[in-house]
Parts: structure tokens; C-alpha cells; sequence
């Protein structure tokens, strides 16, 4: 039986201490005490599974899962279920608050969770990762709950393994609970609009972004890291309102042309060969190159740590919409600071898909299903108005976008803790 343990990173690896040092800048704003400080810089649960799944060839493997849960003091947590090869305790604690501040920053009841599995889902056949899904949700049942902790897709995970954990769960429990987990088909209790609803806030925020930079979205050059869920539909999106996808990658490598490619053609290429890469209206590049690209947006929206103290300088994007979590270092943040490049942060940028989520609950517990333009309207309405709050804080305290929403989710959470008082 092979066994996938993670280890502790050092500092200097750690995206939780990155996360950590995020919400350092925006107490330091507020002014919180220590003790508030510890609350809120601290992982609530940490929950960690190794468990057995019986591969096609009769063999058995132990694989390790996380579920964590950050904050929960303005409601369940919140959060994805990622299954990747990099998965690590650390970063799903680094997700998990991310998620609490995501949640805090558009206002909606939510605390945050995050789970994942260190697993390369590509490895495993449908019947392995459907037995990987259903025995990794059976692990973290004491956890998740319609009213405690709510799982939705990530990185490699869809509404197919949506669909898997609610189905274990209901069976556990002998009854359907579609509102255990969001992100679902629409045949089980999903919502319209929530396959496209990150990508959905992605268009939003760049086109709101660029609106304060005088800059039209009309023939705007935009280069898209991670051509997955976020960033196909981002691209879509931005390619509806004028604007030009000039590059697209994914792990397979990337493609530039810089008169624009169809994004639909992009993606009918990638269903078909498993990438962007070889795609034939444009020329091959680098996930490193794309970065650097003359380009008017960036749209980092694959994995954490990519845009870095290394690379920052040479960035040529006027605005940066970060459809990942965690996409750009600290120190990344200072240089692009420095050169003027606004970057709109991951916890407002990409969280149309947490917003989604929350009205597909609530028509889960009412049994009661909007349309989808109710759905399109409600997010809009949520995220313009998250985002001018944000620019109105950045303004106030003189600060970047990142820092401004922070102050502004952890403002909230914390306001919610003193109310509610340390127990006992
Ligand atoms: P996905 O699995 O649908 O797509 C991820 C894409 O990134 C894939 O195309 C993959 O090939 C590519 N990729 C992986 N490693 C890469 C690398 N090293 N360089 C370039 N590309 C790489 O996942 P997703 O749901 O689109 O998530 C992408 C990001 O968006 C993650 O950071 C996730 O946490 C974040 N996010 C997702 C949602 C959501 O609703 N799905 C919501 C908020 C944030």
C-alpha cells in the first residue's frame, strides 16, 4: 500500500504564512489587538484523512485529504474540494482563509473551509475517483452539513464530484440533502449561472477595474494563465464585452497570437486534445512567458504564487484580475504596487463563484429555483457593490486594492466576534 503524506513547509514555502501576512497588512490598518489577531490568523479546524480506496487492478492505496475549517463566526464554512498533486495541509489552510474573507468582503453568511485530496485525479480511472470522492466525503462527514461546512468544486473537482458527495451523504442520512454541497448539475438541486459564475465575477471586476484605469474592455488585450473553469469562462465573458483573448495556457504548456483567438475555439480545441497547447491560431509559449506579455489584463487563474518578486518587474498588464487564490506573492505586490498596476485581489476578483454558491443554497433550502437572469442580476448587483466599497477603503486608507479588502472582510468578521463574545 503506498501512503502520500505531506509535510510541514518551511516559512519560506508556507502560503499560509503568505495568507497570514496579507491579513497582517489589514489589521495593522485596523489597529486589532493581539488577542484578536490570534482569533482571526488562526485555522479553527484542521482536519486531516488518510483512507483506503480499492484501485481498478485490485490493489489498495492509502491517499491523504484535508478538510479545514478557517472562521465560522458569521456562518458555515465555505469553501472547495481541490484534488491535486501539490495539495498540502498548508495550502488548504491558506484556502480555507482566503474563504473567510472572501465571504466577509461581498457580505454574505458564510465562514470558510476549503478541503483536497494529494491526488492527480488524471491518474485515476472514473470508477477509482468515484470511490477516491465518495470515501473522501464519507471521512470528512463529521464536518461538512448544510448548516456547518458546505464543499464546492476547485481545481479538478466538478459537478460530477459534486454530485458524488451529496449522493454519499444523502444515503448516509437515509434523505436527499441537495444543500450539502453547491456547485452541483442542475438536475439535483444546482442553480443556473453557477458553472460561469467565477469566471462571471472575473468579467465584472476586470471591466469594473478598468472603467477606474480609463481603459475600455472594447479591444482590450487580455492574457488568461489557466484556461480551466475560471479562466475559459472568464475569457468567454471579457470576449462578449470586445476584448481581445490575446493568450491562453493551461498545464500543457500555452498559445500567443496577439490579433486574439476565439475563446470558444480555444476550448473546443482543449476538450479535444486535453489542452490550449498546439491550439493552431497561435504560437506556442510558456506559462512564464505568458505572464509576461504585453497585455492591458492578466487574468493569473490556475494556481497559487505565480506572479513573484521575480517575475513582477517584467509584468507589462495595466490590470490584474486574479481569478486564482493567491496568485501573486507579497513581494509581488510591492513591485507591481510601485508601478502603478492595479490588482484586483483574488477575494473579490473570484469570488462570483462563492456568491453563486450562496444563492444556490438558499434555493436549495427554500425548494424554490430563480432564472437565470435573477441569478446574473443578483451577483452583479452583489459584486459592484462589493467592489466600490473596496475602492472607497483603498482611497481612505491610501493602500492597494488587497490590503482595502481585507480591511474591509476582516473589519466584519471581526466586528462579529466581539459581538458575539469568547465563550465561555
Ligand atoms: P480547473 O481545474 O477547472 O482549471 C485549472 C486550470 O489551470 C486547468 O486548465 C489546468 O490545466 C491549469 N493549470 C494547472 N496547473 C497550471 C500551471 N502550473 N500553470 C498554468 N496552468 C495550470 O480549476 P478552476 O476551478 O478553474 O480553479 C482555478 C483557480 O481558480 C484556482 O486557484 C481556484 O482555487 C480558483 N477559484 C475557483 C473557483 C471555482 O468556482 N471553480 C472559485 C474561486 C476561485
Amino acid at each position: 500500500m503506498a501512503t502520500l503524506k505531506t509535510k510541514a513547509p518551511a516559512q519560506n514555502d508556507s502560503v499560509f504564512a503568505m495568507a497570514v501576512q496579507q491579513f497582517n497588512a489589514a489589521a495593522d490598518k485596523l489597529g486589532l489587538d493581539k488577542g484578536m489577531r490570534a482569533v482571526l490568523s488562526s485555522c479553527k479546524r484542521e482536519f486531516t484523512v488518510n483512507f483506503p480506496v480499492k484501485m481498478d487492478n485490485g490493489s489498495v492505496k492509502v491517499f491523504t485529504g484535508h478538510r479545514v475549517q478557517h472562521n465560522v463566526t458569521r456562518g458555515p464554512a465555505k469553501g472547495g474540494i481541490r484534488y491535486h498533486q501539490d495539495v498540502s495541509l498548508d495550502e488548504v489552510k491558506a484556502l480555507a482563509s482566503w474563504m473567510t474573507w472572501k465571504c466577509a468582503v461581498t457580505n454574505i453568511p458564510y465562514g470558510g473551509g476549503k478541503g483536497g485530496i494529494t491526488v492527480n485525479p488524471k491518474d485515476l480511472s472514473k470508477s477509482e475517483l468515484e470511490r477516491l470522492t465518495r470515501r473522501f466525503a464519507t471521512e470528512i462527514s463529521p464536518l461538512i452539513g448544510i448548516d456547518s461546512d458546505i464543499p464546492a468544486p476547485d481545481v479538478n473537482t466538478d459537478g460530477q464530484i459534486m454530485a458524488w458527495i451529496m449522493d454519499t451523504i444523502s444515503m448516509h442520512s437515509g434523505y436527499t440533502q441537495p444543500g450539502i454541497v453547491t456547485g452541483k448539475p442542475i438536475s439535483i438541486g444546482g442553480t443556473l449561472g453557477r458553472t460561469e459564475a467565477t469566471g462571471r465575477g472575473v468579467m465584472i471586476t476586470a471591466r469594473e477595474a478598468a472603467k477606474k484605469q480609463r481603459l475600455s474592455l472594447q479591444g482590450a488585450k487580455v492574457a488568461v494563465q489557466g484556461y480551466g473553469n475560471v479562466g475559459y469562462y472568464g475569457a468567454t465573458l471579457l470576449q462578449r464585452q470586445g476584448s481581445k483573448i490575446i493568450a491562453a495556457s493551461d498545464s500543457g504548456g500555452g498559445v500567443h497570437n496577439d490579433k486574439g483567438m476565439d475563446a470558444e475555439a480555444l476550448q473546443a480545441h482543449k476538450v479535444k486534445t486535453g489542452s490550449v497547447s498546439g491550439y493552431k491560431g497561435g504560437d506556442s509559449i510558456t506559462n512564464a512567458e505568458l505572464l509576461e506579455l504585453p497585455c492591458d489584463i492578466l487574468v493569473p487563474a490556475a494556481l497559487e504564487r505565480q506572479i513573484t518578486g521575480k517575475n513582477a518587474s517584467k509584468v507589462k498588464a495595466k490590470v490584474i484580475v486574479e481569478g486564482a487564490n493567491g496568485p501573486t506573492t507579497p513581494e509581488a505586490d510591492a513591485i507591481l504596487d510601485s508601478k502603478g498596476v492595479v490588482v484586483v485581489p483574488d477575494i473579490l476578483a473570484n469570488a462570483g463563484g462563492v456568491v453563486v454558491s450562496y444563492f444556490e443554497w438558499v434555493q436549495d433550502l427554500q425548494r424554490f429555483f430563480w432564472d437565470k437572469d435573477d441569478v446574473d442580476k443578483k451577483l452583479e448587483a452583489v459584486l459592484t457593490k462589493s467592489f466600490d466599497q473596496v475602492m472607497a477603503l483603498s482611497a481612505k486608507h491610501k493602500t492597494n486594492m488587497r490590503t482595502a479588502a481585507l480591511v474591509l472582510a476582516v473589519q466584519r468578521v471581526a466586528e462579529a466576534t466581539t459581538i458575539r463574545g469568547i465563550y465561555p
